[in-house]
């Protein structure tokens, strides 16, 4: 290898997973931080699981609610305008 020109390679970096899951990797950086993983991604779990960071999930159960609050309010029965 040329010297001076490689980042320096951790060959027992780590790789930490959201789910608790430790992976040791080679890498040219020390530790990352992951939110999903092979043990804990949908695909391979068979679980479904929603990665909400931004609370737009929420957000939108919340958006959900208030719209079946006034449809049932409209649904009552219609007086005939004609
Ligand atoms: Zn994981």
């Amino acid at each position: 290898m040329k010297e001076k020109i490689h980042p320096t390679y951790y060959p027992n970096a780590k790789i930490i997973c959201a789910c608790g899951a430790v992976f040791t990797v080679g890498s040219t950086i020390k530790e990352m931080h992951v939110e999903v993983c092979s043990h804990c991604h949908p695909f391979f779990t068979g679980k479904q699981k929603l990665v909400d960071k931004s609370g737009q999930i929420e957000k939108y159960k919340a958006r959900l609610e208030k719209r079946d609050k006034l449809f049932t309010a409209q649904k009552k029965p219609k007086k005939s305008h004609k």
